[in-house]
């Protein structure tokens, strides 16, 4: 006889193990549906976050600008090393450990918290009383019954037509992580968050990195004023080649190199690389999903539609994470699951989009949360800015990390935040500020008035608000 649950959760990333904690927690029977395998074949949950994203990256990135400090700039503190050397093979070791950890971690929080969970593919079949989901594994297929289905299935690469990704030669983010060897010239196809971060590990380890982009501008997203020194110390101090405006024409993969012919500046154009990342965007994945079988619907760019609480048209199914509108970020994936579990459980789950924080993890990191300068200025808003350097702050100059600034943007009349943009040291950690006191709906002075440790990077944050106000203290 097929299992009764109250909830199904098809996915679990962020969003969907998540969602199926927070709905067990809520007394809610839950089952989550996953089917990630590890390149060795084993059921790994997480989603792309754990195994192939978020944390892999960040692992990376942290291996990367150790070996970079130790070659570079351990010497200005009198530390020498003589013969600095890297290691690969440990580097993707301790990467593989830490997905490892967290990845099985998952499945001890399920049964902590009484979540069944089930490896295979989940396919909507039918809906009624009850939805059917089919769960097909690779001993067969098993189908159940749940009252409430969460899609949360993610999204995947996004393919560049005709340019086939074996991620050994040409990779999408599963191969860039997983590179055997510091490729000699690296192109990386997209510069984007991945091509960026992908672009600074690899570069960090000693490659050449190209990278090149459609869009004549850099960073669209960003705040202008961040993008454009972000761009001086990328190009000029990181090294890496950005090379903006290009149009791909053709990818061939030979035996000694990945030619790339491209436009560029009005003329055709030809690098060879070693290796090559693709690194242009991320499509939501409803494929083999039964979606017809429920009327559950997808807008023209394949995204399942919701309303502002994550329900589609059709009673008790939701989708949350990647597979909807909104940024692609584990973080709101993740704050999407907890919501919808629990309007599942007659709660008033919400998400407010406005304040979701954004992080480039690029050294200086990069991250921001609300409106940008560029966005006040189009939608006619009268604000005011502050902005502060690092370099004037004696923890930056401490840790020998000055580039960068927090720049903080307040309605002209009410002083109330409306934006706060950050290029420096841990602005990963220092964007949390700026998302409190916005969602608590704060102004630039009542940061300026708050005190904040001496000497901390959040001192640049406590000036960027005095600075609304055209007072700072040590500027
Ligand atoms: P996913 O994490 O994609 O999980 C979906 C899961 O559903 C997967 O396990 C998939 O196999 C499974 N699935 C799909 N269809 C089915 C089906 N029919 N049946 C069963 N299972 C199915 N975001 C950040 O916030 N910070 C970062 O630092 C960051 N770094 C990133 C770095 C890289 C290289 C990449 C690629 C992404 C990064 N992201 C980052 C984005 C982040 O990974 C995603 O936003 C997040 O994983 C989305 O979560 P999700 O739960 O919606 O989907
Ligand atoms: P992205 O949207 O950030 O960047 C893709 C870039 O590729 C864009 O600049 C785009 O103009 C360019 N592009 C598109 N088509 C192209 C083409 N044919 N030729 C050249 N350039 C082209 O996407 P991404 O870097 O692939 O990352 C996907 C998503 O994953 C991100 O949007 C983000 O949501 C998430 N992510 C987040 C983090 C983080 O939070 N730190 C890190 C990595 C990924």
């Amino acid at each position: 006889m097929a299992k009764n649950f109250d909830v199904a959760v098809i996915g679990a990333g962020p969003g969907g193990y998540i969602a199926a904690i927070r709905a067990a927690q809520l007394g809610l029977n839950t089952v989550c549906i996953d089917e990630f395998e590890s390149v060795d074949g084993r059921p790994s949950l997480g989603g792309t976050c754990l195994n192939v994203g978020c944390i892999p990256s960040k692992a990376l990135l942290e291996s990367s600008e150790n070996y970079e400090r130790a070659l570079h700039k351990f010497g200005e503190h009198g530390i020498n090393i003589k013969d600095v050397s890297l290691d690969v093979a440990t580097m993707l070791a301790r990467k593989d450990k830490i997905v490892q950890q967290f990845t099985s971690g998952i499945g001890l929080l399920f049964k902590k918290n009484k979540v069944s969970s089930m490896h295979g593919h989940g396919r909507l079949t039918g809906g009624g009383e009850a939805f059917q989901i089919e769960v097909k594994g690779k001993d067969g297929s098993e189908t159940i019954n749940a009252k409430n289905v969460v899609i949360a299935t993610g999204s995947v690469p996004r393919q560049i037509p005709g340019v086939k990704v074996d991620n050994v030669s040409v990779c999408d983010n599963t191969g860039a992580l997983s590179l055997k060897e510091v490729p000699g010239r690296l192109g990386v196809i997209g510069a984007g968050v991945i091509g960026l971060e992908m672009g600074s590990v690899w570069k960090r380890l000693g490659s050449e990195v190209t990278i090149l982009e459609a869009l004549p501008t850099f960073l669209g997203a960003a705040d202008e004023g961040i993008a454009k020194e972000a761009w001086r110390i990328f190009t000029k101090s990181v090294g890496l080649d950005i090379k903006l405006g290009s149009k791909i024409d053709a990818v061939k993969v030979g035996k000694k190199a990945i030619s790339v012919q491209f436009e560029h500046e009005g003329a055709s154009q030809k690098l060879d690389f070693d290796r090559l990342v693709i690194a242009v965007g991320r499509v939501p994945n409803t494929q083999d999903l039964g979606l017809e079988s429920v009327g559950v619907k997808v807008d023209a760019r394949g995204f399942v539609e919701v309303d502002e609480r994550n329900r589609t048209a059709v009673a008790n199914v939701y989708a949350i994470g990647d597979v909807v509108r909104g940024p692609m970020l584990a973080h709101k994936s993740s704050e999407e699951g907890v919501a919808v579990a629990e309007t599942i459980a007659g709660q008033h789950g919400h998400v407010n989009l406005e304040h979701i924080p954004w992080v480039i993890y690029t050294s200086p990191e990069i991250a921001w949360v609300g409106r940008t300068e560029q966005q006040l200025k189009s939608d006619a808003v009268e604000y005011r800015s502050g902005q502060f350097p690092f370099i004037v702050s004696g923890r930056a100059r401490a840790l020998g990390e000055t580039a960068g600034f927090v720049k903080m943007l307040a309605d002209a009349q009410t002083d109330r935040i409306l934006g706060v943009h950050i290029l420096g040291p841990f602005a990963s950690e220092l964007i949390s500020e700026a998302v409190v006191a916005m969602e608590f709906g704060a102004t630039a002075e009542d940061i300026a008035r708050i005190v904040h440790a001496h000497p901390s990077l959040s001192e640049a944050m406590h000036e960027a608000a005095l600075g609304v106000d055209k007072r700072f203290l040590s500027l």
